[in-house]
Parts: structure tokens; C-alpha cells; sequence
């Protein structure tokens, strides 16, 4: 008899994913579903990239690369880094990987031993704490509340961390709420991190291109703790790459080391066509996505108009990402024939059944309250979408 390990036992599968794939299955089945349920953008990847992955091909870069990635293609991340975020790593901090997801991996397990505390602010992102588990780390979770437009605070950060902490994870722009992290509040963060020189800061920033407040702030522009910081990024968003597969990361030399080693046995470099398509898209001029993220925002200010006629929905307003994430808990406790609303699992399924339309819960980003909405769709869809919501929230009664 086949037996699965503790470890993947142990493992929630992912929430974003497992609600793709179920209103996947139910659009095969020939249902009318909405889905607002996976972080990905509706925009096609540019042709400058696609043109660069052909000349890759013909060019034959279809062998095995070296594992932290292509010497031009981490020139072009160091000289990014410098031009987009004012940071200075050279090619040997910059490993290239599967995606920022195996960035994010390769990282927890660099530095993570049993039993080693890893502080994560809720709202978070549904793999951090899957792969701080799987690398037997403690996820301590501090809590963001949308008072605090889902930001934590330096005091929050400083009293969770103890003895055994040894890497802080958070995203800004966050997913799922939306929320940006300005600089002064970072320096806040930073303050902490250079009082407690032995913790490492994970910052995902790969939503930085799709941010309402104009200049994106990297956790890592404080020089005093920038060797305690890793900067993730990544090519699924900005560019519309979710299926090319690359991520990477600006890290200590030593973390850097780390993740080229365990990508070695791992996967090995990533797609070596997807790495030479990426350089284009590192040199490009970031301004070029301007219509993308006017896009973005006027579809924002679509969703939160429109939630904010649906009597019970309560939503910060998010200033990036593409993501809006109310607080659905005055439904709780409400029901509609056989359906009744213990959990924001269960407002989600009602919405699906009642509502055709896939939204995803907020146990997965720890936060039991809210829901998380994709706004990646066009602006009809998401009127659509919004009026079924209205619709099917509108029949829940005590
Ligand atoms: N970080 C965050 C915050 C994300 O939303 C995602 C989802 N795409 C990732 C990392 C991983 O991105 P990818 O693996 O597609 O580069
Ligand atoms: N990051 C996206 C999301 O949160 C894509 C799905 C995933 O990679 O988990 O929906």
C-alpha cells in the first residue's frame, strides 16, 4: 500500500490553484462561471518577448543553461535592479529560477531548520506558509487588520520575534489585499532588521509594476540591512509570463550560494528560450505598461464602486496588485436554502453555486473573514461578475 510522506500530508493544497481548477471543471462541464479566482493577467505577453524567444530558439538556446541562469540574462536583473529599485547586486547575488514561487522555496529552504520561526503577516499569500511547513519552519503570524489598510506595524514586527526567528515573509504590493507598503513604513521595518541583525526579510515585490501610487519602495533600498534582505521578483505579472516559468531573486552571496545549490538538484536552470525572452523584458522601459496599469486601476475602481453597494461588504481600497480582498463577516451566521454560511469557505461555494461566480476564500491567506477577488478580467466581465455577487449575496438571510 502506497503511502504519501508526513510532510506533503501535512500540506494544504493551494487555495488559488484548487479554485481555478474547480471552476475550470465546471466551465468544461458547460456552466456559466466567472472566475476572479487566479491571480493572473488577462493581457497577452508582449510580442517583443515572444519575437525574443523565437530568435532564442533559432539560435538554439535549447540546451541545459547554467543553473542560476544565462551571465547576459543576470546582467540584465543587476542592471533592472538598479534602474527600476536604485539596488546594487552584482550578478553573483541574482539566481534565476521556475518561477518566484521555486524563488520563494529555494530560499525558505536555504535557511530553515526544524523548528526555526518564520514571521508571517496575515493577510499572506497562500504559499509562504505551505513552504515554511514543508521545510518543518514555524510560521508565526502576525496579524494585519484592514483598519491598518492590512499593514503591519514596526512594534508588531519587533514583538514577535524571539531567539528563534530566522526570516520574515511579506509582499508589497500584497497579495491579497491590494496594499502598498510606502518607504517610511518600510524604514520602520528596517529599524527592526538592524536591531535584529540575524533575521533575514524575504520582500516579494513581484507585484512592483502594478502599484496606483506611482513609485514602487523595495524593503532592501536601507543600506544598513540590505545584506538581510532578499528581494523577490519575477516576470508572471508585469510582463504576462504566468506560463513562461521565471522568477528570481537579489540575495546575500551566501543565500544566493544556497539556492544555486539546491536548484541544482532540484530543477536546474530554468526555460532556457524563457530566459533569453526575458532579457528583452529586463531592458525594456518599464513605462510601456503604463496602459496595463491604467487598466488595472480603473478596473479597481470598478470593483470597490460596485462592492460598495452590497450592504455587508466592508474593503479597504487597495493601491496595486490586482487584487480586492473585503471582509464578507457579516454574512456569517446567514443562509439561503440549503445553504448555510459557517465560513468565508462557505460564502465562496454558495457564490458558485448561487452566484456562478469563483472567488477564494481567506483561510488559505489567513484571514477567515474576507474573500480574495481577482480584478485580472475586463471591465464587462467584472460588471457582470459584480451584479451576480450583488444578486446572490442579496438572498442570504438569518
Ligand atoms: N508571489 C506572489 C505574491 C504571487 O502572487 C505569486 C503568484 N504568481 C508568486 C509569488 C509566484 O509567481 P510565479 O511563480 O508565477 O513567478
Ligand atoms: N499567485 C497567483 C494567485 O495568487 C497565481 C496562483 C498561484 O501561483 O498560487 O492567484
Amino acid at each position: 500500500m502506497i503511502k504519501i510522506s508526513d510532510r506533503l500530508n501535512a500540506m494544504e493544497e493551494s487555495a488559488t490553484l484548487a479554485m481555478s481548477r474547480i471552476s475550470r471543471e465546471l466551465k468544461a462541464q458547460g456552466k456559466d462561471i466567472i472566475s476572479l479566482s487566479l491571480g493572473e493577467p488577462d493581457f497577452n505577453t508582449p510580442q517583443f518577448i515572444k519575437d525574443a524567444a523565437l530568435v532564442a530558439m533559432d539560435k538554439n538556446f535549447t540546451t541545459y543553461s547554467p543553473v542560476p541562469g544565462y551571465d547576459d540574462l543576470r546582467e540584465s536583473i543587476s542592471a533592472k535592479f538598479l534602474r527600476d529599485n536604485n539596488l546594487n547586486y552584482p550578478k553573483e547575488n541574482i539566481v534565476v529560477s521556475t518561477g518566484a514561487k521555486q524563488s520563494i522555496a529555494n530560499v525558505v529552504l536555504s535557511l530553515i531548520n526544524p523548528g526555526d520561526e518564520v514571521i508571517i503577516p496575515a493577510p499572506y499569500w497562500v504559499s509562504y506558509i505551505e513552504i515554511v511547513k514543508m521545510a518543518e519552519g514555524v510560521p508565526v503570524v502576525i496579524e494585519a487588520s484592514l483598519e491598518n489598510d492590512f499593514k503591519i506595524t514596526p512594534e508588531q514586527f519587533s514583538n514577535a520575534i524571539t531567539p528563534k526567528t530566522k526570516l520574515f515573509i511579506f509582499s508589497t504590493p500584497c497579495n491579497p489585499t491590494g496594499s502598498v507598503y510606502s518607504k517610511s513604513e518600510l524604514q520602520g521595518l528596517a529599524m527592526v532588521l538592524k536591531a535584529n541583525p540575524s533575521v533575514v526579510a524575504m520582500s516579494d515585490e513581484i507585484y512592483e509594476h502594478i502599484n496606483f501610487l506611482g513609485k514602487h519602495e523595495s524593503l532592501a533600498q536601507f543600506n544598513d540591512i540590505m545584506n538581510q534582505v532578499v528581494t523577490v521578483n519575477g516576470v508572471s505579472k508585469a510582463w504576462a509570463m504566468t506560463g513562461w516559468r521565471l522568477g528570481y531573486i537579489g540575495a546575500p552571496k551566501i543565500i544566493a550560494d544556497a539556492c544555486n545549490k539546491i536548484q541544482g538538484q532540484f530543477t536546474s536552470g530554468t526555460c532556457s528560450i524563457t530566459q533569453k525572452a526575458t532579457i528583452s523584458a529586463m531592458n525594456a522601459d518599464p513605462s510601456i505598461l503604463k496602459e496595463m496599469v491604467e487598466a488595472f486601476h480603473s478596473r479597481r475602481d470598478l470593483v470597490i464602486s460596485k462592492l460598495k453597494e452590497m450592504p455587508g461588504v466592508i474593503c479597504n481600497i487597495p493601491e496595486g496588485a490586482f487584487y480586492v480582498f473585503p471582509d464578507i463577516s457579516f454574512f456569517i451566521g446567514k443562509q439561503y436554502k440549503e445553504y448555510k454560511i459557517n465560513s468565508a469557505q462557505d460564502l465562496c461555494m454558495f457564490l458558485l453555486a448561487e452566484g456562478q461566480i469563483a472567488l477564494v476564500s481567506g483561510e488559505g491567506f489567513g484571514s477567515p473573514n474576507c474573500i480574495r477577488i481577482s480584478y485580472a478580467a475586463s471591465e464587462e466581465t467584472l460588471s457582470e461578475a459584480m451584479r451576480r455577487m450583488k444578486d446572490a449575496l442579496s438572498k442570504l438571510t438569518v
